[in-house]
């Protein structure tokens, strides 16, 4: 019988890979798990470039509008000034504990965690370039009964001149300095929540979408109404719109814009999508099936075609949300190992994964656009609410709030939830519980609001919108 150094083998310190490791280690495993980019970047792109610096940067552009609404309730003085350097010092402060508690957890279940880059050499045995505390790189071979690829994605920016003028989400959080004028390329979730992040922050920010509307695939109303939201706001959103070249000029870095025009920026960040990160895995030696852009192709326990060698979050480029990627490792882990004493196996679902846009206003939304719906169910019925929230009768804000709901005809099930205001991701959380269940509209209605709150909206509908007049 052939023996080897470790039963699970994880190359990837990021969301997917640490739950992995850490679960399956758990459980009595022999697990390494390798990390190219250090000890002290334990935790991946979520921790260290991705969820958590962005979410706090989020909350620091609040702050912004929430001092000028004070005035509405009586509070006077000065706004106060946002300092740039405290907010990217307290954050990397943060992620610093963060990475450490990532580290304690590994450590604390027992798992073997190697500091370096690491490639397959064959179907169970991994190279690791392994940097030691003073620095010296050694490669170390380990063998392993089954090996985990769970290494991310990373930013894609496409070819045109003045390319290395150009930022990606991976730069934006200690940019120095802070950009007073900035020009973000793309119309998803990364464009779109930091042109709403860098105005709060006090940025000028123009957007670039190449489309007809921002975050395609959410529901069209979503789309519209946040694109307004946001352009209200102040962010100067121009749509059916690109770069052709950029410029370093004595002005700041000008924008050459397909159509004609220019804009003259600090700084200029590209959101335009993310590609699994596969570079010198190895993949091809060891006859690792990949599809479109290099992602590694998984069966429904996340194995790949060599039997040995399973691959999951962001690297197999489906959903790339890091509470999909920590689902998909503790189904690994059931499959690999057997389910935890008195669990059933878990298994992992793709549809009513609910999601958030961290947008000013923010956007919640879990199950299908109404489009989509209308596509997969046949006749639904839409819900539809939009107001001022009861916190800007005073504030002094022109925000306004949206709520959907999408209902399958023949079954009175709530298919589809959308929000688009305060906290929506807090709010749609819990709906996509009831939604997970099954709830129908009569359980909607027959569920008592909280007042005075924006949530109640959600078991209040009670008129459909019109259907739209036949053809
Ligand atoms: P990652 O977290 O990317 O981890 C991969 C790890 O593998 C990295 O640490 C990398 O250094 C390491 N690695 C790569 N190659 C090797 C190698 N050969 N050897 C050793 N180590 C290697 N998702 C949400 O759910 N909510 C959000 O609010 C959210 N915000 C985001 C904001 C931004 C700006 C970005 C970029 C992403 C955001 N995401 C968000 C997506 C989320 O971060 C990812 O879906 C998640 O991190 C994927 O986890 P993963 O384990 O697949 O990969
Ligand atoms: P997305 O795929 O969401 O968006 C990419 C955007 O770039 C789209 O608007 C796309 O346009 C545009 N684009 C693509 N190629 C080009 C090009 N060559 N020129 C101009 N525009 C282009 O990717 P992101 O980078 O924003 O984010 C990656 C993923 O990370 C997200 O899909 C999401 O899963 C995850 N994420 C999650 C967050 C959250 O949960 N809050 C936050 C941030 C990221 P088009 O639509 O026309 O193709």
């Amino acid at each position: 019988m052939t023996s080897f150094d470790f039963d699970l083998f994880v190359i990837g310190g990021g969301s997917g890979g640490v739950r992995a490791a850490r679960m399956a280690a758990q459980r009595g495993a022999r697990v390494a798990l390798a990390e190219a980019g250090g000890l002290e970047g334990l935790g991946g792109t979520c921790v260290n470039v991705g969820c958590i610096p962005k979410k706090l940067y989020s909350y620091a552009a609040h702050y912004g509008e929430s001092f000028e609404e004070s005035h509405g309730f009586g509070w006077e003085g000065e706004a106060p000034r946002l300092n740039w350097a405290t907010l990217k010092a307290n954050r990397r402060r943060e992620i610093a504990r963060l990475n450490g508690v990532y580290l304690q957890l590994l450590r604390g279940a027992g798992v073997t965690v190697l500091n370096g880059f690491a490639r397959l050499l064959d179907a169970n045995t991994v190279e690791v370039d392994v940097v030691s505390e003073d620095g010296l790189i050694t490669p170390q071979r380990r063998t392993a009964k089954h090996i985990l690829i769970a290494t991310g994605g990373t930013p894609h920016v496409p070819h045109m001149k003045g390319r290395e003028h150009v930022l990606t989400s991976n730069d934006m959080f200690d940019l120095e300095p802070f950009p007073a004028r900035l020009l973000v390329v793309g119309g998803g979730y990364i464009a779109c929540e930091f042109a709403s992040i860098f105005n709060g922050l006090g940025s000028s920010v123009t957007q670039l979408y190449r489309g007809e509307q921002v975050l395609r695939g959410f529901d069209d109303e979503v789309r519209h109404f946040v694109a307004a939201e946001m352009r209200k706001a102040g962010v100067a959103l121009h749509l059916n719109a690109g770069v052709l070249a950029i410029h370093d000029t004595p002005q700041g870095l000008e924008a050459m814009l397909e159509g004609g025009g220019s804009v003259v920026v600090d700084a200029v960040l590209y959101a335009t999508g993310r590609v699994p990160n596969v570079r010198g895995l190895g993949l091809e030696t060891v006859g690792v099936g990949q599809g479109a852009d290099g992602a590694v192709l998984v069966n429904d326990v996340y194995r790949t075609n060599v039997p040995s060698i399973y691959a999951l979050g962001d690297v197999t480029a489906r959903v790339q949300l890091t509470p999909v990627a920590l689902g998909e490792a503790m189904v690994l882990v059931d499959h690999l190992l057997g389910p935890a004493q008195g669990k059933a196996a878990r298994s992992m679902s793709y549809d009513f994964i609910p999601t958030a846009v961290f947008t000013h206003p923010t956007i919640g939304t879990v199950g299908y656009s109404e489009a989509a719906a209308r596509q997969h169910f046949g006749p639904v019925t839409v819900y539809r609410s939009e107001f001022k929230a009861l916190k800007h009768t005073l504030s002094g804000s022109t925000e306004r709030t949206l709520m959907k709901l999408v209902v399958e005809d023949a079954t009175d099930r709530v298919v589809g939830l959308h929000m688009v205001g305060p906290d929506a991701g807090e709010v749609v959380q819990g709906f996509a519980v009831a939604m997970k269940a099954g709830a129908t509209k009569a359980m909607f209605d027959s569920t008592i609001g909280i007042h005075p709150t924006v949530a109640e909206e959600f078991v209040t509908m009670r008129e459909p919108v019109a259907a739209a007049p036949k053809p």
